[in-house]
């Protein structure tokens, strides 16, 4: 079960460095509280969880986001639930 969802983290990383390459990032003003986030979103509130890379940022890296991490599936769009700490 942990290879399957080391493997899904993987794939999940590589689709996002693609949807990196293709899309901007929405910026918000505020958190985007209770909605849906895309893992290169970001707002002021970004605050980085423990295993976050420093040099890049955005809600999928965000103690206030819901990605499933800890899930067999990690979510493509995941939900903020700001200001609840999802991660550490
Ligand atoms: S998940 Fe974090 S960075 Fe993304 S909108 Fe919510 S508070 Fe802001």
């Amino acid at each position: 079960m942990r290879d399957r969802l080391e493997l899904s983290r993987k794939d999940l990383n590589t689709r996002r460095k693609e949807r990196f390459m293709d899309k901007k990032a929405n910026k918000y003003d505020i958190p985007k509280r209770d909605g849906s986030v895309w893992p290169d979103d970001i707002c002021p509130a970004y605050t980085p969880r423990e295993d976050a890379i420093p040099s890049i940022q955005g809600c999928w890296y965000c103690k206030y986001a819901d990605f499933h991490l800890k899930e067999e599936r990690a979510l493509e769009v995941g939900i903020c639930n700001w200001p609840k700490k999802i991660i550490d």
